[in-house]
């Protein structure tokens, strides 16, 4: 099953792997054209660019450190003029620097609350002039489970991913009566290079928390914000939509 994106163009950040991959490839299966970005793995976004391709999808990549809102208006500005419109951004590059609040030092503390919330507020700044002059655009943000319940050991993490649900709702407030729509899609645990550190205890730990039973994948994340890109959400902003096997009730 797909929704329809024929025609849009969409720009997702950190798609290089994960689940940035997968929206990035659910958004070209759909009919988009798809822009992504990446941090370091340029050789992962080359392949997920030619993916692209051999769809039939025209395809761009940027090198850009999520955190620099000065990158954020050159990309979003390249694609724009090479494009002409620019109707889906997604929110996804983001990391985790997980520890004890007492062994956590204020560097992981900003690099987690800067790669994953001002991120946010970069690119959708540098977004939101184009979809106000179109009276168009999606634009979803990827946030977590623990945003909502909170996780021991992820008090950055956590608050990054919080403050993004606070940063959707005012900005669908803002949005609202221009036809742009801010909507936030809020995975459980799903199997990436992200959770892939973690230890066989702790793995079960988390998979007993679930009560599908199961991690999910990067598809289960993709298809969801394949719905809140479409027109099929027409009349949906300042969701939260929970992809997460039941984690959060
Ligand atoms: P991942 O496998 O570690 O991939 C992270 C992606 O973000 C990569 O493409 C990476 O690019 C990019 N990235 C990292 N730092 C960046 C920066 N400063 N600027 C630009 N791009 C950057 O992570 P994932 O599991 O797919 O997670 C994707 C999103 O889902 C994150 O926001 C994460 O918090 C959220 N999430 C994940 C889970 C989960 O269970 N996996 C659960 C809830 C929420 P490079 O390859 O160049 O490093």
């Amino acid at each position: 099953m797909s929704f329809s994106l024929e025609g849009k163009t969409c720009l997702v950040t950190g798609a290089s792997r994960g689940i940035g991959k997968a929206i990035a490839l659910a958004l070209g299966a759909a009919g988009a054209d798809v822009a992504l970005t990446y941090a370091r793995s340029e050789d992962a976004a080359k392949d997920v660019q030619a993916q692209l391709v051999a769809m039939g999808r025209k395809a761009m990549i940027f090198q850009a450190d999520a955190v620099s809102g000065t990158r954020a208006e050159e990309v979003v500005n390249e694609l724009v003029k090479a494009w002409g419109r620019l109707d889906i951004l997604v929110n996804n590059a983001g990391i985790t620097k997980d520890t004890l609040i007492m062994r956590m030092s204020e560097e992981q503390w900003d690099d987690v609350i800067e790669t994953n919330l001002k991120s946010v507020f970069n690119y959708s700044k540098a977004v939101v002039r184009p979809m106000m002059k179109q009276r168009a655009g999606s634009v979803i943000n990827i946030g977590s489970v623990v945003g909502v319940s909170g996780n021991a050991g992820q008090t950055n993490y956590s608050a990054s991913k919080a403050g993004m649900i606070g940063f959707t709702k005012s900005l669908a407030k803002e949005l609202a009566t221009r036809n742009v729509r801010v909507n936030l899609v809020a995975p459980g645990y799903i199997t990436t290079d992200m959770t892939d550190k973690l230890n066989e205890a702790t793995l079960q730990a988390i998979n007993s928390a679930i009560p599908m039973g199961k991690p999910g994948n990067p598809e289960d994340i993709a298809m969801a914000v394949q719905y809140l890109a479409s027109d099929a959400s027409a009349y949906v902003t300042g969701a939260v939509l929970h992809v997460d096997g039941g984690m959060a009730m």
